[in-house]
């Protein structure tokens, strides 16, 4: 599994959404709440500062947002085969419905649409189990039986029975492809595992041995092997069919190329111009080692505005950590916020020489972590419509060794959660007394964007592996592991005088808002997003878990942290008695899981992880689930895009870029399908 994860994901979804009625709108009427269904929540962004860009930048972005939308189908059909078959027949239906629209059967169907469509298929998002339709089978046969058969995608000559035959398991039978990603111990993670990175028959030791062959252990410039791949079993051979310009998702990368050509006209300088041509390269070839040209390219363009991430990038979708999803997202420098990650990125060998890690594992030069703050112009691919609030990229091992990593925290996102979660009740409802409610209020959004920046400039950076330690070590205990770690990290140095001492803070009580609300979330209010019965699996989740209930435990005896419950209430509260000891223990197992990683030390890394981040407190999730059902809060965000027009001259070249804002969530997954869906329906 990789070693480095970098999207780290809104902690603040825990702590948003309003329900619909609120009224809580700002002051110039934008709005920022869509709309809600099932457990999920459709927010809108703003651009800010697209009118401060000039037209060569807004003419660039404009080029690299069309690339960022052609590549949706792509994720459709990584995380299962048949997502494109069920959106496509779903779509069909809601286009074509001749039907009574007020039934029970078809308002479930317009739900179950809106969740394939927030999910990019079958299976949700964040939890990974395929999630099942409301509506009947019955209605869902007769709105395909009265659909023109054009509009139903059947295979080559198949019928509209056989199709349904094909289909109908896929969507309503949940022993079929039940879990997008297995990550349980003691089964077979990669045919258990309900996503399309590997073809039919192919094992975990089928994979593990096919990429342990690629390893070379003096090669110490190794290419990420499978990354850009689905590996199949042909007549019992294991081969690879690449992502590629004439392999497989020929079709979608085809248009991303013709975007990427023409953003190649509106460059700002000649390292961009270098850094899309790689990647057009790449994306040509399927050749890793370009893809890593690309990397080093990418990862020394700091100068420029506008900046993209458009490939084949991260590998939370596949149990092993080995094939990337595709992602996409467009955004230019916040040059304000942009100001503080700098002060956080200068002095980050202070940083790594006064942590709690022991000597040896500890960087003795931390390198290149360039930081900064962006806005978002557009998010595509496994950045859509839910999206991380900070990315750190790349993720080869040693490309950020030799030429450092950049880290961004996205700030029109971050403001949009706040903005959408004014007036939700979630603070007064959760948290314990006054004192630490006057102290969220006050600071957390301050304070989780300081850790958001520590996690991501200092974090993932930090620290090193002993020689000859496997990256790959921690297996599929890897993300979590590595996530705690960057967690860790900001959460150490958050009370640290050095924050007052770099104007990162202004207060030192500040930290205490970031301490109560992390501990809160990892042991009870994360578990909202949580099916009932279920374990914990995402490896984000697992690791605010992991560090809330070791330091809960450790600190037990002196009574640091409590799970209190409120006798006239009957409601579960976090209480903190001695914030300073609770430093003390993130230190230590700061430690901790630095060796684990330095080393690389299975055994440890699943004795942490199976003892304090898997199981769920039924009573505790039970309470949690009804507390925020009360609220009328879902645990989950995504957004939707904002709309761009290009104005062009006689040349057809871009003179202007318009952006709006008032496209609905159905309207905007509807114009995409509609034009930018070039994959076929089946890509087997
Ligand atoms: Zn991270």
């Amino acid at each position: 599994m990789k070693s480095h994860l970098f999207i780290f994901m809104a902690l603040i979804i825990v702590s948003c959404a309003p329900n619909k009625s609120t009224n809580t709108q700002p002051e110039d009427n934008f709005r920022y709440n869509v709309e809600q269904f099932a457990d999920a929540g459709v927010l809108r962004f703003r651009v800010n500062g697209w009118d401060s860009l000039d037209v060569r930048r807004k003419a660039l972005v404009y080029c690299l947002n069309e690339a960022a939308l052609w590549g949706r189908d792509i994720l459709f059909d990584q995380n299962n085969r048949y997502n494109l078959a069920v959106r496509r027949t779903l779509e069909a239906i809601y286009s074509g419905y001749q039907g009574d629209t007020a039934t029970v059967d078809y308002k479930e169907f317009i739900i179950y649409l809106k969740r394939v469509w927030f999910s990019n298929g079958i299976h949700h998002h964040y939890g990974q189990e395929k999630f099942l339709p409301a509506f009947s089978k019955e209605f869902f046969v007769d709105a395909v039986r009265s659909l023109n058969i054009k509009q139903v995608p059947v295979r080559e000559n198949q019928s509209v029975d056989d199709f349904l035959a094909e289909i109908i398991p896929v969507i309503f039978d949940p022993q079929v492809y039940t879990k997008k990603v297995e990550q349980g111990s003691g089964v077979d993670v990669i045919s258990s595992s309900a996503n399309n990175y590997y073809g039919q028959g192919v094992t975990q030791s089928d994979v593990e041995r096919f990429y342990d062959a690629k390893k070379d252990p003096h090669n110490t410039q190794p290419v990420a092997y499978g990354l850009n791949s689905r590996l199949v079993k042909q007549n019992g051979v294991l081969t690879e069919q690449v992502y590629r310009l004439g392999g497989l998702y020929s079709s979608s990368i085809e248009k991303i190329i013709y975007w990427l050509q023409e953003a190649g006209k509106y460059t700002e300088n000649e390292e961009q111009s270098r850094v899309i041509e790689l990647l057009v390269d790449h994306y040509r070839t399927g050749s890793l080692e370009t893809y890593d040209d690309y990397a080093i390219a990418w990862v020394q363009d700091t100068e420029s505005m506008v900046d993209f991430v458009n490939g084949f990038t991260e590998s939370y979708g596949d149990a092993l950590g080995i094939k990337a999803s595709w992602e996409a997202l467009v955004n230019f420098k916040d040059l304000d916020a942009t100001a503080k990650t700098k002060i956080i990125s200068e002095n980050a060998q202070w940083f790594e020489d006064n942590s709690p890690v022991a000597r040896q594992f500890r960087k003795e030069k931390v390198k290149g972590v360039s930081a900064k703050a962006i806005t978002a112009a557009i998010i595509g691919g496994d950045c859509y419509p839910t999206t991380p609030i900070g990315i750190n990229l790349p993720n080869s091992n040693w490309i950020r060794k030799e030429y450092g990593s950049k880290s961004v925290t996205i700030t029109n996102i971050t403001d949009a959660y706040d903005k959408a979660a004014l007036g939700s009740g979630f603070i007064d409802e959760f948290v314990s007394g006054d004192y630490e409610k006057g102290l969220i209020k006050k600071y957390s959004s301050q304070t989780d964007n300081l850790h958001t920046d520590l996690h991501e400039c200092l974090g993932h950076g930090s620290g090193k592996l002993l020689p000859g330690v496997d990256p790959d070590a921690l297996k599929v205990y890897g993300s979590t592991i590595e996530e705690a770690r960057a967690d860790l990290f900001g959460l150490y140095y958050i009370p640290d005088a050095k924050m007052l001492e770099l104007g990162l803070l202004d207060d030192a009580e500040a930290y205490k808002a970031e301490y109560y609300k992390y501990m809160m979330n990892g042991l009870m209010t994360q578990l909202a997003r949580i099916e009932p019965g279920k374990q914990i699996e995402e490896s984000h989740m697992r690791n605010r878990a992991m560090i809330a209930h070791w330091v809960l435990e450790k600190g037990a005896a002196e009574k640091v942290v409590e799970l209190k419950k409120d006798p006239e209430h009957d409601k579960t509260f976090v209480k903190i008695n001695d914030y300073e000891k609770m430093r003390a223990l993130i230190g230590q197992l700061l430690a901790e899981i630095q060796r684990i990683k330095s080393e690389g030390d299975f055994k440890a890394a699943q004795e942490i992880v199976e003892t304090y981040a898997v199981e769920v407190d039924r009573a505790l999730h039970l309470e949690v689930k009804t507390r925020y059902d009360a609220l009328g809060i879902v645990p989950y965000k995504g957004f939707v895009n904002p709309v761009y027009e290009a104005v062009r001259g006689e040349q057809g070249e871009i003179i202007d870029v318009k952006v709006s804002y008032d496209e609905g969530y159905a309207e905007q997954m509807m114009r995409y399908a509609q034009d930018y869906s070039p994959l076929p329906t089946y890509n087997d």
